[in-house]
């Protein structure tokens, strides 16, 4: 039995991997669960996987989890440390779903423990990508990636050398306003940027998507998996949503990942890394599908690329002010307090700040140096929210 974990089990890529995880019950042992305000939904999935322990982040759901789990045998347990502790239980594969700097502990606590972490959690890549794969060799394990974009590139790069690499074409979407005029997009709402015309996601991702903040945290990601130079990463809008990344060689040849947009795809091909098995997702039927499209996004609509080409440059502690800055923006953003292009102002504007200020791209990393960062990401960038004001 391959003893797995799942945090963020109750998000919309945690469900995707207990769906697959299900299909086999015999096959895995789950060790935990952990979620959020959803308890309910994070109890049915404990009962039902028969895990030893479930983990809500939030000490005022514990006591509702341990009333839906008594008389069950599965632990319950609450808060940020007992998160990162399940991520600690020994296991042989952890999903790492939780969504923000917040699957950063947790993640590297995986790692550390020798376990094989699957990262759905960009962000932890984004803020401390370095830390992420020292752990990994210093402990002899691997992070799998799960992002569909990483997914292709990692599976397109199977028995080639990374030397003969010469791009890493990430698509895009173009999110819910691809097609809107521009002097619209300052009036977007909050229900508007919340729903993606081919992907089904959690909110925060749907309207990084929107915002092409996803594709900027996702050009970094690709820069940290993978150690390409920052000019060696493109990317282009392809709305369709079928080819999920491409791979440039030396010799001219471009290997494109092709499949329909189901997460459960790069879920299931990190859960049977190395190899491949049967996955319930769509067969594509190429000729009914037609035509695939692709054009260059325009730096005007989306200034969030520019700011990730920013971030690839400077390295260091820019990539924890620049997530850190971008979750306080859309924070403020769901709230109604700045509208959708003020949010790439006030990342902008935060970084600008932290660049001089705090002398970002020298500074020593480490996990204590990140989400120290990742905090005054936040102040800065509420104090630059009011500025706006
Ligand atoms: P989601 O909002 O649907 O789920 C997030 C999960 O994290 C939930 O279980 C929630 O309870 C938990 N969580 C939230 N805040 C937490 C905190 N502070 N501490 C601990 N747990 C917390 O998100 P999602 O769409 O499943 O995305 C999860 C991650 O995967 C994100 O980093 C996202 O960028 C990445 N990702 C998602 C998709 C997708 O298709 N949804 C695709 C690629 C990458
Ligand atoms: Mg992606």
């Amino acid at each position: 039995m391959r003893r797995i974990t799942i945090l963020g089990a109750t998000g919309s890529i945690g469900q995707n991997t207990i769906d697959l995880i299900a299909r086999q019950p015999d096959r895995y042992h789950v060790v935990a669960l952990t979620g959020g305000r959803n308890v309910a939904q994070l109890a049915r999935d404990a009962i039902a996987l028969r895990a030893e322990v479930a983990v809500t982040c939030y000490d005022d759901c514990r006591a509702e989890l341990a009333n839906l789990l008594s008389g069950t045998g599965i632990a319950v347990a609450s808060g940020p440390a007992a998160v990162t502790e399940a991520a600690s239980r020994p296991a042989d594969w952890i999903m790492s779903a939780i969504v923000g700097v917040a699957g950063l502990a947790p993640g590297y606590a995986a790692l550390s423990h020798g376990t094989t972490l699957a990262l759905a959690n960009k962000e932890s890549l984004v803020t401390a990508g370095p830390i992420l794969k020292s752990a990994a060799t210093r402990h002899g394990t691997r992070l799998l990636p799960v992002d569909s974009e990483h997914s292709a590139v990692f599976q397109a790069l199977v028995g080639e050398d990374i030397a003969a690499v010469e791009r890493i074409v990430i698509t895009a979407s173009g999110g819910a306003f691809r097609d809107w005029p521009l002097d619209k997009l300052a009036r977007a709402t909050l229900a508007e940027a919340s729903s993606h015309p081919n992907w089904a996601m959690g909110q925060r991702i749907t309207i990084d998507s929107a915002s092409m903040f996803n594709k900027a945290l996702e050009l970094i990601e690709a820069k940290e998996l993978f150690g390409v130079r920052p000019d060696q990463i493109e990317t282009v809008i392809h709305p369709e949503s079928l080819i999920h990344a491409l791979v440039g060689f030396r010799d001219g040849a471009l290997m494109a990942h092709v499949g329909p947009p189901d997460m459960r795809h790069a879920i299931g091909y990190a859960l049977h890394w190395p190899d491949r098995q049967h996955l319930p997702v769509e067969r594509l039927d190429l000729a009914k599908i037609g035509q695939m499209t692709f054009r260059a996004p325009d730096p005007a609509r989306y200034p969030a690329l520019a700011l990730a080409r920013r971030v690839m440059e400077e390295g260091g502690l820019t990539g924890a002010a620049f997530n850190g800055a971008k979750e306080a923006a859309l924070d403020a953003f769901i709230a109604g307090q700045i509208g959708f292009l003020d949010m790439a102002r006030v990342v902008e504007a935060t970084l600008d700040k932290m660049s001089s200020q705090d002398g970002l791209q020298n500074a020593a990393m480490s996990l204590d140096t990140v989400l120290q960062t990742d905090k005054l990401a936040r102040i800065r960038a509420a104090e630059s929210i009011s500025d706006l004001g």
